[in-house]
């Protein structure tokens, strides 16, 4: 079977025909030439409308297509020139497997922009013998291509996140959708600013904003202050997620302000050892460090005291009712409260000024699942360090909405992947 047959089968087109497929002159190419039905007129770019031709561009141009048994196919053609009557002028023709400004076929790219999926950019470009500019190309056209294919049909609960990148300097808000069955990224913005989100809310309809029924973030004060104005309806909820990692960074306080008192305190050879062999080996000190064990146990009692608090919060999430977890957050409040740990009660703090939020996880009823956030905050953090490469700021949006997006693609009458 000839392979103009096998590409007539795969992917037609109304007003060209596949004319023949010779080797490239270098003899490393297959190259599949194409030319217009008889009687066909070339259509304007600009407003899709045919008219006549005006001429012939002198050189045929390439298109890269998807490669075959490992051979690099090009789709070879002579572009001809309307004079649009609609537009006043002379205009390059619009062709249907690609278009003017790209030397890759719309199928090519979406062949790279789904392995990019699967494998680094670079990876894909690797074994596509093609440049990562090529495969950032595709994965951009893949991502705007969903995004203005896109409706937020149907969101019924939001998660609100942050993500620090350029080691901390800047910020992203990601917006997600959360619902059972349909869990995505929907938004991004740069910063984490009220304007931030408010261009999220922005992009939503009126009656999308009736359907909102919860959204979840963290203690933020922009990120409260807009949900409040904008989706007064919704249930707010402060999430698991980052209540815990509110909670593990005040620990993880406690425990190097302690750090720093032992060196100060002249102890710093024993804190080569982990604290936790030197509780058990108090005989494996030398004289000169004159450590006394009741010393180092008042010390090291400000670590285990925060993470016993830290691990007691846990129980919170456990209840059923809102009334009990209440109950149980009062008497944790308490205790940490007298607890003279500076970090732990800088969160209860702010936990029991955002009480009604907190407990608004009991009135979700199990709606949503406490790991959703999380799942997707590891999962963003993922994209970011495989981001090799992605020096910008566009590049790296591009690629959270190609992991995370599941944006829509056209119908494709073969998948060449
Ligand atoms: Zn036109």
């Amino acid at each position: 079977m000839p392979l103009k047959s096998i590409l007539n089968q795969l992917q037609k087109f109304k007003s060209f025909v596949y004319a023949n497929v010779v080797w490239s002159a270098s003899g490393q190419e297959l190259e599949v030439h194409l030319r217009p039905r008889k009687n066909s007129r070339p259509v304007c770019v600009e407003c899709r409308r045919p008219g006549p031709i005006y001429d012939h561009q002198r050189q045929a141009r390439r298109f890269e297509f998807v490669p075959l048994w490992g051979i690099a196919v090009f789709f070879v053609y002579r572009m001809r020139r309307v004079d649009c009557p609609d537009c006043n002028r002379v205009v390059i023709e619009q062709v249907p497997w690609g278009d003017g400004k790209h030397r890759t076929t719309t199928t090519y790219r979406w062949f790279l922009a789904n392995w990019a999926k699967r494998l680094s950019w670079q990876e894909v470009a690797v074994i596509s013998h093609t440049s990562w500019q090529t495969v950032y190309r595709s994965v951009r056209y893949a991502v705007l291509w969903g995004i203005a294919h896109d409706t937020w049909k149907n969101v019924v609960s939001i998660g609100i996140d942050e993500i620090a990148w350029r080691k901390g300097h800047k910020y992203l808000t990601l917006v997600y959708q959360i619902d059972e069955g349909r869990k995505r990224l929907l938004f991004i913005a740069e910063e984490r600013t009220q304007e931030a989100l408010h261009r999220f809310f922005d992009r939503l309809l009126p009656e999308q904003i009736v359907e909102l029924k919860f959204v979840v973030s963290d203690m933020w004060r922009n990120y409260l202050d807009v949900v409040r104005d904008r989706a007064g309806n919704a249930v707010h909820i402060l999430d698991r997620f980052h209540v815990m990692k509110k909670l593990n960074e005040a620990v993880d306080q406690v425990r190097r302000d302690e750090t720093r008192r032992l060196k100060a305190d002249g102890y710093e050879p024993v804190l080569k050892q982990t604290r936790w062999c030197l509780l058990k080996r108090p005989e494996n000190l030398s004289d000169r460090q004159t450590v006394t064990l009741q010393e180092l146990l008042t010390y090291n009692l400000r670590t285990v005291r925060a993470w016993l608090l830290r691990e007691d919060f846990q129980r919170f999430w456990e209840y059923r009712t809102a009334s009990w977890a209440g109950r149980f957050l009062n008497e944790w409040m308490t205790r940490t409260l007298r607890s003279r740990l500076e970090p732990l009660k800088k969160v209860a703090l702010s936990l029991r000024a955002h009480r009604p939020l907190l407990l608004n996880w009991f009135r979700a009823n199990g709606a949503l699942s406490a790991g959703v956030v999380e799942g997707f905050n590891g999962k963003a953090k993922l994209t970011m360090k495989k981001a090799y490469g992605y020096r910008t700021h566009e590049a790296l949006q591009i690629a959270l909405y190609h992991t995370l997006g599941k944006l829509p693609e056209p119908n494709f009458t073969h998948r060449f992947w």
